[in-house]
């Protein structure tokens, strides 16, 4: 049998097929051709009178074979429709026997066999939807007419997963088992021989629904509803549609024209795309992937500040226990009242109980003692962003947690070397860069200092896993992956206001393309005197350049952001409503008076090619230094931390669909123009010499060499 991915065993005339392409039993083509394989041979033996097919492992099937699309094999026969309807035309009757997993293909292959039975705990999805596809073998025309229009399209367009239990009592599942899932499904083949009910096929069955039409329209508008810029919910409920008021065969031909359309979407190639770049991420090059992880049973956090607060969350949430300190009682007190008032929302939701509340609260240890964390495996400091507290932390820290215990810095944007080399374990040291509010953001920034081991490593991405986050490994550089680039986006949009246009025109032109939040209102949320303070700082160190600001100014008259009710915008009383503000295109003239700027029409057009394009050449030198591992990584960052729309599938994936000569042209001629700083908008060397040669940020395998 192919490549071994399916055995092949009879059982007094009951042959069984068990796929065994570990760790879901994804349906690649080596899988789908044994299963074709198993079929003909099942069939053409004369001692065989029914078919059971099974999985090992993690359940029935997965699906589709992720890492094979855009590949030969994907398009190499047999396809999966192929394997089904292979499956479905079997002369005697095939059994799919569902445990775990049963998902997308793989339970469009449950559909195509003629019976089907469930171990306990068995969970069913069409998913594509999230890929933003629909199910593409037949999905959406057996699925309805086993359980009905509503249940059909509830799952089809919100991808849900679903345990099989729910659907109990629906001819989509002949029996359910609690025992041996083979032996039973061996028995109910041995039943359906005996009682001659031969193959029962979906296909053949009858959907009737009374008022389809009207059913569907209120479905189209559901889903057109909540749809946002993706095609595919809607084209979900057409595909749908299609098995009311079509044959079977119309109805799958309606479905595969659907598909087609959805699969040449830019939205689903951005999806797809996001859904491969978050697994990328999680492969670090250079550690082989067996490296054994440092056990982590219980975690330190000092500082319960924002962030202290927001990652103690995020460990309490995952079951891992924290040892949580501070300076003073006070500090520790109003850090503990904040997590607890934190959990408000999902009290009142109902999602969380008082119990498990308390529950998981028992979990924190507040402390003012650092003997209290000798036990800890990880501390994770979140302290003021100083480098000299930070060296006070560590230093203390490197005498009284164990050896072997890592010790992880929360810093934005000081140098983790440094840090590491207060410490005479640098190689347990390492960055975890959450992101504010860190019980809720996705996205963790593994900072990998030129020292840190490669275990260290290993453990803080499977920490990441288990507390569910995304995470990426950035080196070592001046805001690492994220800050560094919002720096000259944010650098891009204040060029353009004193070119000429007013924080509100900038804001709408890049939220019109998607982001979350345009530049001026992020400001304004995470406070404008931090950036300023930052200036302040590295104009001391560099005073031959202009570090000056518009938002200096702003600040200077008390203007801080939405904290105090004005910044870029003003604020009335108690909304985060940004309302333009005469007071701030005064302030902004009077400096471009001081800089000697004549204002000039800005287009939409150019706000967003410059504050992207900013962003991109900036990606590609991070790319090109190392600092990233893969350009993938930076949609990564950037979809998870920064608002960048998803559909667009992150600035490089972006890069790349507009084209890379295109993005180079355009950032030359703004570099060509008098007042242009050369050295920003020149486009990275990576930039160009892609673009010359053709090729895409996604081709780029540097640092993979
Ligand atoms: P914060 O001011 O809200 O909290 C800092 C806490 O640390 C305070 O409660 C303070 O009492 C405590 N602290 C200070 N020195 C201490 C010491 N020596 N021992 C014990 N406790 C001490 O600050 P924050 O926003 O939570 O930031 C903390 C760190 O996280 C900084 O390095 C910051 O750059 C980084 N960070 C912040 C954000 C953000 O959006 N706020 C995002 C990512 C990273």
């Amino acid at each position: 049998m192919s490549a071994n991915k399916a055995s092949f065993e009879s059982k007094d005339g009951i042959a069984v097929i068990q796929f065994d392409n570990p760790p879901v039993n994804s349906l690649g083509l080596e899988l789908r051709q044994a299963i074709v394989d198993g079929i003909e041979r099942a069939n053409a033996d004369p001692s065989i009178h029914a078919i059971v097919l099974i999985g090992a492992g993690a359940g029935f099937s997965g699906g589709a074979d992720i890492g094979e699309f855009g590949s030969s094999k994907a398009s190499t026969q047999p396809h999966l429709i192929t394997v089904i309807s292979t499956v479905e035309a079997s002369a005697k009757p095939v059994i799919a026997a569902i445990s775990g997993v049963c998902m997308g293909g793989g339970l469009e292959l449950a559909l195509g066999c003629h019976y089907r039975i469930a171990a306990a705990g068995a969970k069913i999805a069409l998913p594509e939807v999230k890929l933003g596809l629909l199910p593409g073998a037949g999905g959406t025309q057996r699925l309805p007419r086993l359980i009905g229009a509503e249940a059909a399209l509830n799952m089809i367009v919100s991808g849900a997963t679903v345990p099989a239990e729910k659907l109990r009592g629906t001819p989509l599942f002949d029996a359910f088992v609690e025992g041996d899932l083979l032996d039973s499904a061996i028995a109910l083949a041995r039943r359906v021989i005996a009682e001659k009910r031969g193959p029962r096929r979906v296909r053949d069955l009858q959907v009737n629904m009374p008022n389809h039409e009207a059913f569907f329209q209120f479905a189209r508008n559901s889903a057109k509803a909540v749809a946002g810029r993706y095609p595919a919910p809607l084209a979900c409920v057409d595909a749908v549609a299609a098995a009311f008021d079509r044959p079977f065969d119309a109805g799958v031909k309606r479905e595969r024209e659907l598909f087609t359309t959805l699969m040449l979407s830019p939205e689903s190639a951005a999806l797809r795309h996001v859904f491969k770049a978050e697994r990328a991420a999680s492969h670090i090059l250079d550690v082989p992937s067996g490296t054994p992880a440092r056990p982590v049973r219980q975690v330190g956090i000092i500082g319960a500040g924002t962030m202290g607060g927001g990652i103690s969350m995020s460990f309490i949430n995952a079951g891992i226990p924290v040892v949580l300190l501070e300076m003073s009682q006070e500090a520790l007190d109003k850090g503990l009242a904040t997590i607890r008032r934190n959990y408000g929302g999902a009290l009142k939701k109902g999602s969380l109980t008082e119990a498990a509340l308390e529950q998981r609260l028992g979990l924190i240890t507040p402390t003012l003692d650092y003997a209290r964390f000798k036990d800890v495996d990880l501390v994770i400091e979140a302290v003021f962003e100083s480098m000299e507290v930070k060296r006070q932390v560590f230093q203390k820290l490197d005498q009284v947690v164990r050896q072997g215990a890592i010790l992880a810095s929360n810093t934005s944007a000081l140098n983790l070397d440094e840090i590491a080399n207060f410490t005479k374990r640098p190689e347990s040291v390492i960055g975890l860069h959450f992101f504010s509010p860190a019980n809720v953001m996705r996205l963790l920034e593994i900072v990998r200092g030129a020292k840190t081991a490669n275990d260290v490593l290993a453990t803080a991405m499977q920490l990441a896993k288990k507390t569910g986050k995304v995470a990426v490994i950035s080196g070592v550089c001046e805001g690492f992956i994220g800050n560094r680039m919002v720096a000259r986006y944010g650098a891009a949009a204040h060029d353009l206001i004193m070119a000429g246009a007013l924080p509100e025109q900038v804001d709408k032109a890049l939220e019109d393309f998607g982001m979350a939040m345009g530049p001026f209102r992020m400001g304004d949320l995470a406070g404008l005197d931090i950036g300023s303070a930052a200036r302040k700082r590295r104009a001391e160190e560099s005073p031959d350049k202009d570090w000056s600001n518009v938002a200096d100014d702003l600040c200077q008259a008390g203007r801080l952001g939405q904290k105090t009710g004005a910044g870029f915008y003003r604020y009335e009383a108690g909304s985060r409503t940004a309302i333009p503000d005469p007071a701030v295109t005064l302030i902004i003239e009077k400096y471009r008076k001081q800089k000697g700027i004549t204002a000039r029409k800005i287009s939409n057009v150019e706000i967003v090619e410059r504050c992207i394009y900013a962003l991109i050449n900036e990606g590609a030198r991070i790319v090109e230094d190392g600092i990233a591992q893969r350009s993938s990584d930076i949609d990564v960052v950037y979809l998870n931390g920064y608002g960048f729309p998803v559909w667009r599938g992150g600035p490089m994936f972006y890069a790349d669909q507009v084209g890379l000569s295109e993005v180079a042209r355009s950032l030359r001629q703004i570099a060509a123009q008098p007042q242009a700083d050369k050295s920003f908008w020149t486009p990275a060397p990576l930039l160009a010499r892609l673009a010359q040669e053709g090729k895409q940020l996604s081709e780029y395998k540097g640092s993979e060499k």
